[in-house]
């Protein structure tokens, strides 16, 4: 008698199993809202290492989950800005009229074509300048903090998350994030040098602790384009976990076709391919970092602990 081939215990078809298991698992899950505004700066002067692709999917992610999100794109480069569709040419009202001008931050924002309630401030070229004449300006190291706590204390609808997408440089703009934010999210990739300049980073953020603003905590580590054929990417990836046990989140991004290919269609991989690897990785990071808020349940325990408050308090006073 000749054995018949299982075709379900193929490499192939448990990969398939295991990604629709993935996508139901996201598909049943509540996310849990948080009770304020989370403020995040996305943050690493190492350039390339995936804080714009992360920025644009998590927030997306939190949108597609229902909640009210804002991006802020604090880079001269304007990745953020072009990944979730919004306008940013040279003309354009931006991030940089509202930190050098003073114009109130609801003047410039603009709805994301990808999903209801996700807004995005835009960078437009101008800001490479800002570094430069943020430095004469009065308060220069709170002007992104006072304008978006402007801006949320008087948000006709309250915003569940703030992501604010840094320049790969520790000069003043990534300074006014560290500043406007509670929390930091750090993207690492998982690559040879990925822990390299990480400690001058660490620095930073202690001195501005100390400083600037007392609230400020890592909160979030993610590890990004992860490949599993290799050993450096395991090795980077114990690295981290055993220096950041309890940042980093259990969720590692894949290195993806589909997620480096979204932006070119202005778009995130949430929209562009939603239930692609890239894509069920960075909703599954999403709903780490929502679930890590609310204190403790996961989305393989199923369901939300909290039930989702659709109101977050804006207590501008009470974000920093
Ligand atoms: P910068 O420091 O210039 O602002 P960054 O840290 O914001 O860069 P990204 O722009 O997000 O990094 O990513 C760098 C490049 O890597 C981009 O071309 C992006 O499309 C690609 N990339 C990011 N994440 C992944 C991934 N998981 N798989 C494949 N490509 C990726
Ligand atoms: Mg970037």
């Amino acid at each position: 008698m000749t054995a018949e081939k299982n075709y379900d215990e193929t490499p192939l078809a448990r990969e398939v199993a295991e990604l629709t298991r993935r996508r139901i698992a996201l598909a049943d899950a509540v996310l849990p809202r948080p009770t304020h505004t989370r403020v995040f700066t996305v943050a690493n002067q190492k350039g390339g290492v995936g804080k714009t692709t992360s920025t644009v999917n998590l927030a997306a992610a939190l949108a597609q989950s229902g909640a009210r999100v804002l991006v802020i794109d604090l880079d001269p480069q304007g990745n953020a800005s072009t990944a979730l569709g919004v306008e940013h040419r040279s003309d354009t009202a931006s991030v940089y009229d509202v930190m050098i001008d003073d114009v109130p931050m609801r003047d410039v924002v603009q709805s994301s074509p990808e999903f209801t309630g996700l807004d995005c401030v835009p960078a437009t070229i101008h800001l490479a300048g800002a570094e430069i004449e943020l430095v004469s300006l009065v308060a220069r190291e709170q002007r992104l903090r006072t304008a978006l706590q402007n801006f949320l204390r008087d948000a006709p609808e309250p915003y569940h998350y703030v992501f604010i997408d840094c320049p790969p440089s520790l000069g003043l703009l990534t300074l006014n994030a560290f500043v406007a934010a509670r929390e930091v999210l750090i993207p690492i990739q998982c690559e040879y040098y990925a822990l390299e300049g990480l400690s001058q980073l660490l620095n930073n953020i202690e001195l501005i602790q100390k400083h600037l603003n007392q609230k400020l905590r890592l909160s979030t580590i993610l590890l990004t384009m992860y490949d599993s054929r290799t050993n450096l990417a395991n090795q980077v990836v114990d690295e981290v976990r055993e220096h950041f046990p309890d940042q980093t989140l259990t969720t590692v991004i894949p290195r993806s076709v589909r997620i480096s290919e979204a932006p070119s269609y202005g778009q995130s991989v949430i929209s562009y391919d939603t239930n692609s690897p890239g894509s069920l990785s960075y909703r599954e990071a999403a709903a780490e970092i929502a679930f890590r808020g609310a204190g403790g349940a996961t989305l393989n325990g199923g369901v939300a602990t909290t039930a989702p408050t659709d109101v977050p308090s804006v207590d501008a006073g009470e974000m920093n």
